[in-house]
C-alpha cells in the first residue's frame, strides 16, 4: 500500500484532538481507514445530528419556527428537517408561542409521551415567562413551571437566526453529556410530569400539599378567630365573603314571592 500523502497527515494533525492515537499503534496501511474517538463523542454526535423536533406551534413565534425550517434557513443541515407529528418519534419540543391555561395540560401530556432522550426549547417571551400577556387571566407565566426546559431563546418573536443559535446551544448541551451519566439509562430518573388540570386557574397536582396546607391553616385561623371572639374585621376576613344584609334578604324574598304569584304557585 502506498504511503499516505503528507497533506492527509497534516489534516489529521489539524483536525483531530491528539488523544489515543498517539498511544495506540495503528499500522501504516490502516492509517487512512481508522479513526479513534470516544464512545461519548460518537453517541452525542449522532444524537445531535438527527434531533427531530415535534411538529406543533402555539402562536406567532411558530411562524418564525416555520420560517426557520423553510429553504432560506434550512434546518436540514442540522439533520432536523423531519418535524415529527408524533411525540413518540420526537427528540425536541420547541414551545413556540403563548402558553394558555387551556393548552398547558395538552403540552405536558405530549411531553410525557415523548421518549427519552428528550429536550425542550422555550422559544420567545411568551413561552419563557408569559411575554406581553404575563399575569393575563388565560396565560401561564412560563412553560418551565410545568416541564423542564433546556434552552431559552429570548425575543418577541425571536428571529430564525436566534432560534438557530438556540439550537446550536442545544447541540453544545448534548455534546457535554456522557453515556455513563445520562438519566435515561438509570432507574427512576426520568419522571412522569403530573398533567395540570384546567379549572378557574390551572391546578398543578405537584402543589397539592402546599394548597392543602394553606387551606387547613386558613380553616384553623377561622376557627380560632371565632373561638377567641376576635375583632369584627378579623373575623369577617377569616370567614370569607360578607353575609347578606337584612335589606338584601328582604328584597330577595319579595322577588321570590312575586315570582310565585306570577306563576300561580302556592306560598
Ligand atoms: S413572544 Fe411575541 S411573537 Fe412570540 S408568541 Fe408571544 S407575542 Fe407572539
Amino acid at each position: 500500500m502506498a504511503s499516505l500523502p503528507p497533506d492527509f497527515q497534516q489534516l489529521k494533525q489539524d483536525q483531530l484532538t491528539p488523544f489515543l492515537h498517539d498511544e495506540i499503534a495503528v499500522p501504516d496501511e490502516l492509517q487512512a481507514n481508522v479513526l479513534i474517538t470516544t464512545v461519548d463523542k460518537i453517541y452525542n454526535w449522532s444524537r445531535r445530528s438527527s434531533m427531530w423536533p415535534l411538529l406543533f406551534g402555539l402562536a406567532c413565534c411558530a411562524i418564525e419556527m416555520i420560517a426557520t425550517a423553510a429553504s432560506r434557513y434550512d434546518l436540514a443541515r442540522f439533520g432536523m428537517e423531519v418535524m415529527r407529528p408524533s411525540p413518540r418519534q420526537s427528540d425536541l419540543m420547541i414551545v413556540s408561542g403563548t402558553v394558555t391555561k387551556k393548552m398547558v395540560p395538552a403540552i405536558v401530556r405530549i411531553y410525557n409521551q415523548m421518549a427519552e432522550p428528550r429536550y425542550v426549547l422555550s422559544m420567545g417571551a411568551c413561552a419563557t415567562g408569559g411575554g406581553p400577556f404575563k399575569e393575563g387571566y388565560n396565560v401561564v407565566s412560563g412553560i418551565d413551571k410545568y416541564i423542564p426546559v433546556d434552552v431559552y431563546v429570548p425575543g418577541c418573536p425571536p428571529t430564525p437566526e436566534a432560534l438557530i443559535y438556540g439550537l446550536l446551544k442545544m447541540h453544545e448541551k448534548v455534546d457535554r453529556q456522557s453515556v455513563t451519566s445520562v438519566p435515561w439509562y438509570r432507574k427512576d430518573t426520568s419522571q412522569f410530569v403530573p398533567v395540570p388540570r384546567l379549572g378557574p386557574d390551572v391546578f398543578d397536582p405537584r402543589q397539592v400539599d402546599l394548597i392543602k396546607d394553606t387551606t387547613l391553616k386558613a380553616a384553623a385561623a377561622t376557627t380560632a378567630a371565632a373561638a377567641n371572639g376576635a375583632s369584627a374585621g378579623a373575623t369577617e376576613h377569616a370567614r370569607g365573603p360578607a353575609q347578606l344584609s337584612d335589606k338584601a334578604i328582604a328584597r330577595m324574598e319579595e322577588a321570590k314571592r312575586r315570582w310565585r304569584e306570577k306563576k300561580g304557585l302556592p306560598e
